[in-house]
């Protein structure tokens, strides 16, 4: 089986440009069958089953990793939008990424990568070990791994390419990158966002630790052609009262954010989540025979690993839906 395949993906879709592959997913641009013409107002986001652990997309796919993915970012995408559009348009897919797979408006990504922590841990731990503070936001003293904080804070990253680091980002800094009142949007939305769904994950005894999101523009409303990829947008001289900001990619997922039992919530050490933990344990572990340090790729993983990591992911979108997960809910109606 090609690699392709093994990550649940179809070798090439008829009627579909492709565009770009990420570390889990891939997007093409629809053609349209009557003038051949590429349409540029639209994409097609096809979740693979491929999983990353420490920057490194593992060798193993996880199987229906990416169908929990959409199927999860388009349960929570509707329990939010009231707060915030979103990008989907709809899920009338190609059959052979049924499931996995929505069409949504393609829009101008905004060059930042938006965290809020509700709770301590992490690289935000990290960074306040070291300096009392995360990307540049004070916390009291005393808190100590898995700490609730007593409000979420935005802790926001650099987009880097594939292969690097994220840089973490002072408030100031993405001040200068999307101008004051943009920035001081995408700081309360993400917060919001974080805020709703650990308000609604309480209820199913899930706390979300942290979470990322990513935010667009449709370029028609930035007076641009749709979707010009190559032209650059100086986000400091669009209009904030002109524009809608639209969340994009994925919402709430285990690939997102960390989601941790509420009963067995207890600062002052790692806690057990349901998202990547038995990978990444499992990678560190002498099994593995993996260095981190190393630069080189992880080994694949055992199958008891596979299983256990599929398990975590079906898990987390039936504790938080309440529905029983289906590679493809619309062949079971
Ligand atoms: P990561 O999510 O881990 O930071 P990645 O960029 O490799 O890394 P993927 O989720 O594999 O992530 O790829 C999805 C890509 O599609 C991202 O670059 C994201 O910014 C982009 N994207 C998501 N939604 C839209 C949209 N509506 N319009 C244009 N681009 C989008
Ligand atoms: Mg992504």
């Amino acid at each position: 089986m090609s690699h392709d395949a093994e990550a649940g993906l179809p070798g090439e879709l008829p009627g579909y440009l492709p565009l770009y592959s990420g570390k889990v997913r891939e997007l093409f641009a629809p053609i349209d069958p009557e003038t051949g013409l590429v349409d540029r107002s639209r994409l097609l986001l096809v979740a693979s089953d491929r999983i990353s652990a420490f920057d490194h997309v593992i060798d193993s796919p996880i199987p229906d990793k990416g169908a929990v993915l959409t199927q999860l970012s388009l349960w929570w995408f509707d329990q939010l939008a009231d707060l915030v559009p979103h990008h989907v348009i709809d899920t009338a897919v190609p059959a052979q990424v049924a499931g996995r797979a929505l069409n949504v408006r393609r829009l101008r990504m905004l060059p930042v990568e938006c965290i809020a922590r509700a709770y301590l841990t992490g690289s935000g731990l990290s960074d306040y070990r070291e300096t009392g503070s995360v990307c540049g936001v004070e916390l009291p003293a005393g808190l100590v791994d898995g700490s609730r904080l007593a409000e979420p804070i935005f802790t926001p990253t650099t987009k880097a390419p594939f292969g690097q680091h994220d840089e973490p980002m002072r408030f100031e800094d993405v001040e200068d990158e999307l101008g004051p009142a943009l920035a001081a949007r995408v700081r309360d939305l993400t917060i919001a966002i974080l805020a709703r769904g650990n308000e609604i994950a309480a209820d199913r005894g899930i706390l979300i630790a942290d979470t990322k999101v990513e935010y667009g523009v449709d370029p028609v409303s930035l007076g641009l052609p749709t979707a010009d990829a190559e032209e650059e947008i100086d986000w400091t001289t669009v209009d904030p009262d002109a524009i809608q900001v639209v969340l994009a990619d994925e919402v709430l997922t285990p690939d997102s954010s960390r989601f941790w039992r509420a009963s067995q919530w207890e600062p002052g050490h790692p806690q057990t989540s349901y998202d990547k933990q038995v990978l990444r344990d499992w990678l560190l572990s002498a099994d593995s025979g993996w260095d981190r340090s190393s630069n080189q790729a992880p080994p694949p993983l055992p199958d008891e690993v596979v299983e256990l990591t599929r398990a975590r992911y079906v898990e987390a979108y039936e504790t938080l839906t309440g529905r029983t997960f289906a590679p493809d809910p619309a062949a079971s109606d």
